[in-house]
C-alpha cells in the first residue's frame, strides 16, 4: 500500500517518493523557548511524531531534524511586537539564556512525557549564527535585499513566486494587516533577515555580521539549518498551519533566492489547530494549558495523546474537559484490556506473520495510517480488535504491539501497579472476607462494589483476594 501525504503545496493528496529512494529529510519547526509548551504546540508535535513513525513503518530511513529558536522570534510572526525571548526574560527576572535553557529542558520533559521520538539532530538557533549569516549573504549577492536603518530585508517583488505558496492575496493582506506599520519596509510583505537596530532597547543576544552587531530574523533560521542539515533541496517539512502564509512562504523566499534552486522541498504538511471555545489555543492570551496542569487535573500526559488521536491531523481540534474524560475513559478501558492480555498470554512478546484475521485487521490498520496518516480509523480498527470474541489473546496482543509502532503508546513496557491498598480499603476488604464466611452474599457484593467504586478491583483467589488498581 503506497503512502500517501496531503501537500500543502499542491493542496492535494500525493503518493510519496522521497528524493532519494528509501531515505528521508525531514525538518520539523520546533518550538521558541520562551515559557511552557501549551497543548495546542504539542498537538503538533504529536502528530509529526505520528508521521515520522509511519515513515518508520513504511521502511524508510529517517533524518528528522527540530531546531530551538532561543532568538529572534517576535512575537507577531512578521517581524513586529515584542521579542519573545526578552519577554519571557522580563517576566521571569532572568537572563535570556536562563530562560532558554531552563523552558528547553520543560519542552523535552513533556516530548518524552508523550513518548514522542527524539529527532536525529536537534538544532538551537544560537549555535548557527555563522550559517545564518552565510546564506544572508548568498540572498544579498543574488540581490534579494535592501538595508534601512541598519536592517537587512528581503525584498519580496524580487521573488515573484511569493504569493503562491500560501495564495497569499498580497493586496488583501495589506489592507486586512493588524500589524503595527514598518514604514522601512518597500513591500508590506517584506520580511527582516538581519537587524542591527533592535526595537527593543538593550538586547542581551548580539553578533558580529557584515551588516552589524545584531540578530537574526526568525526566518532564517529554519532555512539555514535545515539546509545545513539535509541538503539544498529535501523531502518534507512540517508545521502547524499558522505558518503557512508567513514563516513557511519567508522560509521558502529565502532559501530559493540563496540557491535558486526549485522546489525547495518536496512535501509539506501542516496541522490543524487545538482550538477552544473563545478560538485557537494561545499563549499571547495569558493562561494557558499545559501538560503539567492537565497531569495535576488527573490526566496523565498518554490521556492527552489519545485525545489528540480521535481527530485527524488536518482537522481542527475542539479542547473540552468533556473530551477529555471521555478520551480517559477509552484510554482506561484500553488500558484494562491489554493489562488483561498480557496477563492471558503470560507476557510474552507474540511473534511471527499476520494470516487469516488478523492479516485482515493489519491490512485495515495499514490502509488507515498511510492515507495521510488516518489515525482516528486506525484507533477504531485497534478497538475492533480488542473487542473481537474469535480472535485468539495472543494475536490480538501481536497485532497491538503491531501497532504501537505508530501509535507510541508504550504497550510492550505496560505492567500492572502493585497496588499499595490504603487502610480505609482494606478495611472493607476484611469486612467482606467476613461477610462471605457468613455466606452473607448480599453484603459481600455491595462492599465489592464500594471498593470498586473507590478505584480498586478484587479478584477472588485460592490465596485470598487481591486487589487490583481501576483505570
Ligand atoms: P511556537 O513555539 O509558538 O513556535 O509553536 C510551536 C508549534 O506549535 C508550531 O508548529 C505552531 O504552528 C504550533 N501551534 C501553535 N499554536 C497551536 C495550536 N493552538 N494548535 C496546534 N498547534 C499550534
Ligand atoms: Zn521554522
Amino acid at each position: 500500500m503506497a503512502l500517501k501525504l496531503f501537500n500543502t503545496a499542491s493542496r492535494k493528496k500525493e503518493n510519496f517518493e522521497p528524493r532519494e529512494q528509501g531515505k528521508v529529510g525531514m525538518y520539523c519547526c520546533g518550538p521558541t523557548v520562551y515559557h511552557y509548551a501549551h497543548i495546542g504546540n504539542l498537538r503538533t508535535y504529536v502528530f509529526e511524531d505520528v508521521l515520522r513513525r509511519t515513515l518508520l513503518y513504511n521502511k524508510f530511513s529517517v533524518k528528522h531534524v527540530m531546531n530551538i529558536t532561543d532568538v529572534g522570534h517576535l512575537t507577531s510572526d512578521s517581524d513586529e511586537g515584542e521579542d519573545k525571548m526578552v519577554k519571557g526574560a522580563k517576566r521571569e527576572g532572568k537572563s535570556v539564556w536562563e530562560i532558554a535553557k531552563f523552558y528547553e529542558k520543560a519542552f523535552f520533559d513533556d516530548f518524552h512525557a508523550l513518548k514522542l521520538q527524539d529527532p536525529e539532530i536537534k538544532c538551537k538557533a544560537t549555535e548557527h549564527i555563522t550559517d545564518m549569516i552565510e546564506l544572508v549573504k548568498r540572498i544579498e549577492q543574488n540581490g534579494y535585499t535592501y538595508i534601512v536603518d541598519g536592517n537587512v530585508y528581503f525584498d519580496i517583488s524580487k521573488f515573484p513566486r511569493y504569493a503562491e505558496f500560501a495564495r497569499l492575496n498580497l493586496e488583501g493582506q495589506e489592507e486586512g494587516a493588524r500589524v503595527e506599520i514598518d514604514n522601512a519596509k518597500r513591500n508590506k510583505a517584506d520580511f527582516v533577515l538581519w537587524f542591527t537596530r533592535s526595537k527593543f532597547g538593550n538586547q542581551e543576544m548580539q553578533w558580529d555580521s557584515p551588516w552589524g552587531r545584531g540578530f537574526p530574523g526568525w526566518h532564517i533560521e529554519c532555512s539555514a539549518m535545515s539546509m545545513k542539515y539535509l541538503g539544498e533541496q529535501f523531502d518534507i517539512h512540517c508545521g502547524g498551519v499558522d505558518h503557512i502564509p508567513v514563516h513557511h512562504t519567508n522560509e521558502i523566499a529565502q532559501a530559493e533566492a540563496a540557491t535558486g534552486k526549485h522546489p525547495w522541498v518536496k512535501y509539506w504538511l501542516h496541522g490543524e489547530f487545538l482550538v477552544e471555545d473563545t478560538g485557537k489555543m494561545s499563549k499571547s492570551k495569558g493562561e494557558f494549558l499545559t501538560l503539567n496542569v492537565l497531569k495535576e487535573k488527573g490526566y496523565e500526559p498518554l490521556v492527552y495523546k489519545y485525545f489528540c488521536f480521535t481527530a485527524h491531523y488536518r482537522q481542527q481540534l475542539n479542547f473540552s474537559w468533556g473530551g477529555m474524560d471521555s478520551a480517559k475513559n477509552s484510554f482506561n478501558r484500553m488500558k484494562n484490556k491489554i493489562l488483561a492480555l498480557k496477563e492471558e498470554t503470560g507476557n510474552l512478546e507474540q511473534d511471527g506473520t499476520f494470516g487469516g484475521k488478523s492479516r485482515q485487521y493489519l491490512d485495515d490498520f495499514e490502509e488507515s495510517i498511510n492515507d495521510d496518516l488516518g489515525v482516528p480509523n486506525a484507533l477504531a480498527v485497534m478497538w475492533s480488535v480488542l473487542r473481537d470474541e474469535e480472535l485468539k489473546s495472543e494475536e490480538k496482543l501481536k497485532l497491538l504491539y503491531r501497532f504501537d509502532n505508530i501509535f507510541g503508546f508504550g504497550f510492550k513496557d505496560w505492567k500492572k501497579e502493585t497496588v499499595t491498598v490504603p487502610e480505609e480499603i482494606q478495611k472493607l476488604v476484611d469486612e467482606r472476607e467476613e461477610a462471605r464466611k457468613e455466606k452473607d452474599w448480599a453484603k459481600a457484593d455491595a462492599l465489592r462494589d464500594e471498593i470498586q467504586e473507590k478505584g480498586f478491583l478484587i479478584k477472588d483467589t485460592a490465596e485470598g483476594p487481591q486487589l487490583e488498581k481501576k483505570y
